[in-house]
């Protein structure tokens, strides 16, 4: 089997409703998809988490053409081959997510000719569903924030999630009032984290987590600077909930000193951006090695939830209980077409869980025309 062409999908799409978090204000969902085609017919998606123009450039015009004509399903090798070519300008960020996109894209093809469910060929899954929390609680200026997530949290409970994830970065007042409103809406037994997509200095994040302790909160997710694994230690030497993060941070490379350092508790590395299957199962491998629980972060299309799961079902239990650890997977509630609209056979969600899909590959059909209708053209 041989690579025979190597198409960038950039979508774009207006949101109905803005929103925000501590960082950006979105008014538009953008990702970039790869479709790899083979002398066998076969094609494999994969997509970027990764800002679009670069991410297709980088694709296009830089790794599409060191691979034409290899085999798709010699992942290793071409992951090797891959990052090699890029190591000496681009270690991490954008020339690591197009290596993603295309690692999940070879690994679709390799499962699918294979015919089985991706998960299979990375270790297989114990169970038929991944219980998810519910990622929303985003800012937003049609409604007071408080009747916003009240009736977030109630709709999230009455769809069956068991968790669910609250953004915080309004300061540390604000944040806490907000995160009280919805556990006191959900009630206890419900699991719930919160992330500050980096807004806070150490001392800060440390008052925001001694305020909401008290409210049984599952981690506390990028609380200080992705760069700043000291401020990590900090704050986790000084607070009672775990630290979770890992979405900016990229390859094995990347993730080592974080776990060698215990400067987490849960790591969240994208499979769209890290490097892939092939980088994240080792990533993966090391966090098992230091105490530290993954669970991928998933913020893209209908194929990036698909590549999130495979991988975390095929993950074993960690620590090696009967039922101690409680898998739980992201799954983004926001507004976002390319994950609802694109996809003929997305991933099922079901009371709260996603269905492992039986079908071969990341087990995901396009809709090639609600591909086109996204399309950028600029
Ligand atoms: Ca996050």
């Amino acid at each position: 089997m041989k690579i025979t062409g190597i198409e960038t999908f950039t979508l774009r799409a207006p949101l109905e409703e803005p929103f925000a978090y501590s960082q950006w204000r979105y008014t538009h969902r953008e990702t970039t998809l790869v479709e790899v085609r083979t002398s066998e017919g076969i094609t494999g998606w994969g997509e970027a988490y990764s800002p679009s123009a670069p991410v297709a450039a980088a694709i296009d015009r830089f790794l599409a053409p060191l691979v034409i004509g290899r085999d798709p399903r010699d992942v290793e090798d071409l992951w090797q081959f891959l990052y090699a070519r890029g190591l000496d300008y681009g270690p991490k960020g954008t020339l690591v997510a197009a290596i993603s996109a295309l690692d999940i894209a070879f690994w679709d093809i390799k499962a699918r000719a294979a015919h089985v469910p991706l998960y299979r060929l990375l270790g297989g899954a114990r169970t038929e569903s991944i219980p998810c929390y519910a990622t929303g609680f985003y800012f937003r200026e049609s409604e007071t924030l408080e009747r916003r997530f009240a009736k977030e949290a109630e709709a999230y409970a009455s769809e069956g999630f068991t968790a669910m994830k609250v953004k915080v970065g309004l300061g540390v007042d604000r944040d806490a009032e907000l995160v009280e409103l919805v556990r006191r809406t959900i009630g206890p037994g419900i699991g719930l984290m919160i992330d500050a997509n980096h807004a806070y200095d150490p001392v800060t994040a440390v008052r925001l987590a001694r305020r909401i302790e008290r409210f049984d909160i599952t981690w506390f997710e990028e609380p200080v600077s992705p760069l700043d694994p000291d401020g990590y230690l900090e704050v986790k030497a000084r607070i009672a909930i775990p630290l979770a993060g890992g979405e900016c941070e990229f390859t094995r490379f990347g993730f080592e000193p974080w776990f060698r350092r215990r400067a987490l508790d849960y790591a969240q590395p994208d499979l769209c951006a890290c490097g892939g299957i092939t980088e994240g199962m080792k990533i993966a491998a090391l966090a098992s090695l230091h105490q530290v629980h993954v669970t991928p972060h998933a913020w893209g299309s209908a194929i990036g939830q698909a590549a999130a799961l495979h991988f975390y079902a095929a993950r074993p239990r960690h620590p090696g209980t009967l039922t101690a650890e409680r898998k739980v997977i992201e799954c983004d509630r926001s507004e976002n077409p390319f994950r609802t609209e694109i996809a003929v056979s997305p991933v099922r969600l079901e009371r709260g869980s996603w269905l492992l899909p039986d079908g071969p590959g990341l087990g995901v059909g396009i809709d090639r025309g609600a591909l086109e209708r996204f399309r950028a053209t600029a």
